[in-house]
Order: C-alpha cells, then structure tokens, then sequence
C-alpha cells in the first residue's frame, strides 16, 4: 500500500492499468526472432496514400519547434467539404481514443452511465471506470451488438451508448434499417456514439453512412479514425462529428493542441483522392481473407469472418500459448482473452506473402493437433 493510496478515488484504485506490448526490438530480442509481422492492431501496411507520405517524408525540420493549429483549422474545413457540413461540426483528436475521453467527460460524471457491448472496443468501458462512470457491458447475440439488450439496460443516469460499426472484434455490423430503428427507439434520450473505426473497409449497399443520419438523429456522434484504412495510426490522428449543438458541448472538454501538425497535415493530404488507395487496400484484405477461410476450413478451425481488417479464428488451445508459438516464429497477433474471447486469437489482414507465412506458422503450431 503506497502512501498516496489515500489519496485516490475508489474508481482508480479499482482500476487495473493496461500494459501494451513491448517494442518490436525487445519482443524479437525475447521470442529469439529476426524478424516480426505484426497482425495485432489492424494496421494498413499499404499506408499510408501516396500524398500522406509525401508529406510525411518532407516534414521540414524548422516546422517542429512550431505549436500546431489548436483545433485543426485547415483539416476541419477538408473534412467539411468532403462529408457536406460545417468545419465546426467536426472535433479532431489524437487518435479516436482521445475523443471517447472527451465525450465521456462532457456528458457524464461519477455515478453515471454507459452502455455498450462486452465483447467490443474496450477503451470505451475502461475510459469510464477511470472516470468513475459505470460500463454496462450487453452480452453480444450471435457475434453482434444487441441493440434490445442495450434499450432495456438504460436507466435515469444512462447518458452514452457507444456502438462500434462494424464491430471490433467481430465484424458483425448493423445496416442502416437496424441502425435507424435503434436511433428510433433511444428517441434522444441519449447520446449514440457511432464507431466507425473501419467503415471504408466497408463495401456493402446497406452499410449505415453515420455522417448521413446526423440531420434526422441530432443525439449522434460520428467517430471516425486516420488509425486503420488511412495507415496514420503512429501519429494519432482520429475525428467525430456531429451536429453543432452537441459538439459544442464536446468541444469544452477536449484538449486544444493535443493534434500534432504533421498529423494535421498527413491527414489532410490522406483524404485527397483517396479512392485508387482506398480500392487497393480493400482488395488485399479480400483476398487475404480467402486465404485465411481456406486455412480455417482446412485446419477445422472455426473463423469469425466479417468486415473490417481482421478475422477471429477459434484455437484448440489457450489463445496465450498459440501467441507465445506464433511469436516465436515472427507473427504477433492479438489474444482474444483481453475481450472475453477466450480461446480465440485475432488476426490483421494484411499482404498475400505475409498471410502465406501466416498460413505456415498455424498450421505448424495447431495443424499437428488434428
Ligand atoms: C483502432 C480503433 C480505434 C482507433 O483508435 P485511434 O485512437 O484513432 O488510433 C477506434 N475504435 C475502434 C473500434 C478501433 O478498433
């Protein structure tokens, strides 16, 4: 017990600190490997677009010791034009992960709640128990978001519902009519906070466009991130909008300056004709989960295949002995016991020649098995 404990809310001292992995030096240093492919947080390794890397590598040194715009000026006004509203309807974060922050602290206070999924993004309920708001977390149906459970488990102080679209870790995603009809049914009462961390990796006609639904929805906010198709993820850049009323509000607790400028200006640069890229990635993550099904059915191992840039895959044994295996052999992916997956691991979808090796490695580590 350290002598500051008392100096603690109950909700942090409750509250267990996540670690992230070890950089990839110390983890090749520890697995006795040369090399490493990572496969566990849904990078593009296609990215970033070709106008973001020019940027990037021109970055001028005499622009670092400069203050970035405060509230991303420039890249609001892009983001304004492209999706059709006002440069204010739009707050920029570093990372989407800040913005989860930010919402929670505009709307809730200790003794409040959230509602969102068990098995989801977990920053959502983790930013919340820190902040002393509970996490009422609604077991998912059939791999997906269960939007009665979530309805029936509102009460008076239930302020945020967070949906994650398509879902992380899932890929379960609703459409636009059982996205409506939950946005009916909350009737205002709460803020709905839209994930839509991988949307342009969704082709799919009935794919709800959150930004679309704001002039009907007035209670919704968008998160969208630079993180995952935009392959910006190493300098934390992600965005919400919503309608100026309620990003007024958001607006108050959300840092100032805490976008840095090359972000800022990568991002910019990554919205510019975009589609040839956008094309491009969405092609190899179709073919590499081809190739991931044709290993799954030939292994006999259960896959949960939707959208987004990753797979689940159901292992015969602990999902952290398949990683310390896998690791050994230069392939991290994501052990799924973190979000109440035991026994399944998720993979990144990324180039052909990395699934092949992919391939190799599970079938060496599960394939004697069977
Ligand atoms: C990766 C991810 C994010 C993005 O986080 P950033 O902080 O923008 O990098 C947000 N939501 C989900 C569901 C994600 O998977």
């Amino acid at each position: 017990m350290c002598a500051f404990e008392r100096l603690v809310p109950e909700h942090v001292r409750r509250f267990e600190a996540y670690t992230p992995s070890r950089p990839d030096h110390e983890l090749m240093r520890m697995y006795r490997v040369d090399h490493l492919h990572r496969l566990n947080n849904n990078e593009n390794p296609l990215g970033p677009p070709p106008e973001a890397a020019r940027i990037v590598r021109g970055f001028p040194p005499e622009r670092v010791p400069i203050y970035p715009n405060g509230d991303a000026w420039d890249l609001r006004r892009i983001l304004a034009g492209r999706f059709g509203l006002a440069p204010e309807q739009f707050v920029v974060g570093n990372g989407s992960c800040e913005l989860i922050s930010s919402v929670i602290k505009a709307f809730c206070t200790t003794g409040d709640s959230i509602v969102t999924a068990d098995k989801t993004f977990a920053v959502y309920e983790w930013v919340a128990e820190f902040s002393g708001v509970e996490a009422r977390l609604i077991p998912l149906r059939d791999f997906g978001f269960d939007g009665e459970g979530m309805l029936a488990a509102r009460d008076a102080r239930t302020k945020i519902l967070f949906v994650c679209n398509p879902n992380n870790p899932t890929g379960t995603w609703w459409d636009t009519a059982t996205l409506t009809r939950f946005l009916d049914r909350v009737n205002g009462e709460q803020i709905v906070v839209l994930d839509e961390a991988y949307a342009e990796y969704v082709d799919r006609h009935d794919f709800p466009h959150g930004i679309g639904l704001l002039d009907r929805y007035p209670n919704l906010v968008i998160f969208r991130t630079f993180s995952k198709m935009y392959a910006l993820a190493g300098l934390r850049i992600g965005y919400l909008c919503g309608t100026q009323e309620v990003v007024d509000i958001i607006r108050r607790t959300h840092v100032v300056y805490s976008v840095n400028a090359l972000a800022q200006q990568a991002a910019a640069a990554a919205l510019h004709d975009d589609a040839a890229f956008i094309r491009q990635t969405r092609e190899m993550v179709r073919e590499g989960k081809g190739l991931l099904r044709e290993l799954c059915d030939d292994l006999g191992l259960d896959m949960q295949c939707g959208e987004g840039n990753y797979v689940m895959i159901r292992v015969p044994e602990a999902d952290t002995l398949i990683y310390r295996k896998l690791m050994a052999r230069g392939i991290m992916i994501r052990t799924m016991t973190g979000f109440r997956f035991p026994g399944w691991i998720r993979v990144s979808v990324v180039q052909t020649p990395v699934m092949e090796e992919f391939r190799h490695a599970l079938r060496a580590v599960v394939g004697g098995r069977r």
